[in-house]
This record gives C-alpha cells, structure tokens and sequence, in this order.
C-alpha cells in the first residue's frame, strides 16, 4: 500500500512539475515543490532538476508578456557617443575678461561687444570689410629672393617658407583694386602674422606700386598698417623701402591724389618712421599701439616712468600725432567720406522714393 502510495504520488508530482515547468510565472512555486517533495519525488524527476545548482534553459514559447521590439535603429558606436566637443569655441577677453563666443567676436568684426576692445584681424578680411565686393588681387606673386642669404636660427628661406604656408599669402602685404561705397581705390593692407607683419623688399615693392596704379588713375590710396617695422632680415635692403615709398607718396603729393593711413595695433618701427605717418589723414583704431620703439626701451632709455596711455592712438591724437580714431565698424564710411572731401565729390544721393503712380486709381 505504501509502495503504491509512494509510486502514485511519484507520478502526480512529475506530472505537476512538468506543467509547472513550462511556466516562468510559477517558477517559484515549482522550485519549493522540488525542494519539500522530498527525496521521492527528486528521484522520479531525475535529470532535469537533480541538483540545486543545475538549472533549465528558460521556455521560450510560451511567456506570459512579450517584449516589442524597438523598431529604432542602434547607432554605430563612433556616432552614438554622447560628447558634444567645445573646445575652440569659446574665448576670454583679454581687456574685460569676459567669456566671449568666437562665433559672436567674429561677427562683431573682431571687436569685443563687451567693452569694445579691437582684436588683430588678418589683411584679407581687412580688404573685404573696406572694399565693395569685386575687388581685384594686385601683385600676388611677388616674392623676396632672399639678397643677403641670411640666417641666424634657420635661413630666411625657410622661415618665408613657413610663413607663406601658414598664412597663405607671399609676403606681409596684400594689395588691392577696388571700390569704397562707390568710390575707386588703390588699397593695401599689411599682415601681422607674416613675420610680425614687417617690412622687406616685397613689402616696399607693393606699396611702391600700389602708389604708381593710384598716381597713374588718379585714384586715392589708403594703407593699413600693421607691423613690427623694417624686416631685419633683409637689413639695408629693408630700410631702402622707407625711401622708396616716401618718394612715391610725394609724388602722389605734387598730383593733389589723397593719401590715407590707417594706423592699426601695432604699428610700431620704420613703418611708423615713413610711409604710417605721411598720410593726409592718419586714422588711428581704438587703443591701437603706435610708435617707433616700444615703451619698455623708452623707460630704459629716459629712466623715467611713462604716463598712462602712453603711444595708445588716444593719447597719440590728444598731442596732435592722429586726425581721429575712429571704430572699426565706422572705419569704411567715415575713409569713404573723407575721400569724398578731399576730392571735393559730392555725397552720394540717397535713392528717391518710389513716386505714386497717376494712373494709378486714387484710394480715400
Ligand atoms: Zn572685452
């Protein structure tokens, strides 16, 4: 009787693990029954849940919830990394020291909507913010042959080597033809970041030239400085230019064809010395360092401390040195009407307004 018990009960127990089996929601369930049915039952059930550690794979037919699948598609790993990069885009200023967008600097002309402190700009983007749009590229090729072979930490040639790959120009000037608000104009602009923007035979050659196309139109010519002086590179050479150019603008002079300098931060040694000052109008940027020698060799030198403000384009045009300082974003209009002046032009007349129709039927 107790074998037949036993077997009877063998047999049930199997059955409703096997159900119970099936079904992950009672898993439990089936796992207590396993573990107090007692030996009998275990041995009925042999291979499937004989030991504790042994476990089924999970059904996988017949699941009580399903989960939909996702029908958005994985992003490869490069692009589903979440790192939004801002390094570059953000700039102090050195003045004010406010955290400035360099989106928003550029747009502002590379001046400081803050406290309106003029940062350097490249002599490319100088042209383009003076000149009407169709302007032409005067003398591009012209380059320094190098006439003293010199070198003192690595030759001259493979310093204009690098300089003309970095900055994509020859040499520390650009030369232009073209138009101010309707006007035509001989206009050259110097490069800062070539070499300290200063001046060799290349230098001197463009200007020289730019002076020649204006005297033979009849066209005004405006210059925009920015340098660390004559280039010592080229040593005698270099300094010939201050001549050179000088000469040329006195020419300029004896045809009544206006001259405009426009002194930018820095200009500072020979080209302050000759053609930056020569102007019938020298136009200073705001705070813009002028000078011949720096202040720090001036304090040396004189052994007396300097005032405040001292070679900044304010102070220049308080004691006489500047006709104005002027903003960059008022440079263009206010060179545009002095030339009207000094060429005693008429200003532009404002479009008329569109004049009503008389056909047109008449409305109350
Ligand atoms: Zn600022």
């Amino acid at each position: 009787m107790r074998v037949e018990t036993a077997a009877c009960a063998n047999v049930v127990g199997i059955a409703v693990l096997r159900l119970m089996d099936s079904c992950r929601a009672v898993n439990r369930c089936r796992r207590w029954l396993h573990y107090t049915a007692g030996p009998l039952i275990r041995a009925g059930y042999n291979g499937r849940c004989a030991t504790r550690r042994q476990r089924r794979p999970r059904s996988t037919n017949m699941s009580w919830f399903s989960r939909p699948k996702s029908k958005v598609k994985p992003l490869p790993e490069a692009q589903s990394e979440r790192v939004v990069r801002t390094e570059g885009l953000w700039f102090k200023c050195e003045e004010c020291n406010e955290i400035l967008w360099k989106k928003v600097l550029e747009e502002n002309l590379s001046v400081c909507p803050k406290c309106g402190h003029h940062y350097q700009v490249s002599a490319r983007r100088r042209i383009e913010l003076l000149l009407d749009e169709g302007w032409q590229e005067r003398d591009a090729g012209l380059v320094s042959n190098d006439p003293l072979h010199f070198s003192d930490s690595k030759t001259y040639k493979s310093r204009l080597r690098n300089m003309q790959e970095k900055t994509g120009i020859r040499d520390a000037a650009i030369c232009a033809s073209g138009k101010m608000h309707g006007q035509p104009v001989e206009l050259c602009a110097m490069e800062l970041q070539f070499i300290g923007g200063s001046m060799g035979s290349v230098v001197g050659e463009k200007l020289a030239r730019a002076a020649e196309r204006a005297l033979a139109g009849g066209h005004p010519l405006v210059v925009v400085s920015a340098s660390g002086g004559a280039r010592m590179q080229e040593g005698m050479v270099s300094l010939m230019q201050l001549a050179k150019i000088s000469s040329m603008l006195a020419m300029l002079d004896d045809a009544r064809i206006p001259f405009i300098s426009i002194l930018t931060n820095p200009t500072t040694g020979g080209v302050t010395a000759s053609f930056a000052m020569l102007g019938d109008l020298n136009i200073g940027e705001p705070k813009a360092l002028i000078g011949f020698a720096g202040p720090r060799v001036i304090e040396q030198t004189i052994r007396q401390k300097l005032p405040e403000g001292f070679q900044r384009a304010e102070f220049l045009l308080e004691h006489g040195f500047l006709d104005a300082v002027v903003t960059r974003h008022d440079m263009k209009r206010y060179v545009a009407r002095s030339l009207r002046r000094l060429l005693n032009k008429p200003a532009p007349t404002p479009a008329p307004a569109a004049t009503p129709d008389p056909a047109a039927p008449a409305t109350a």
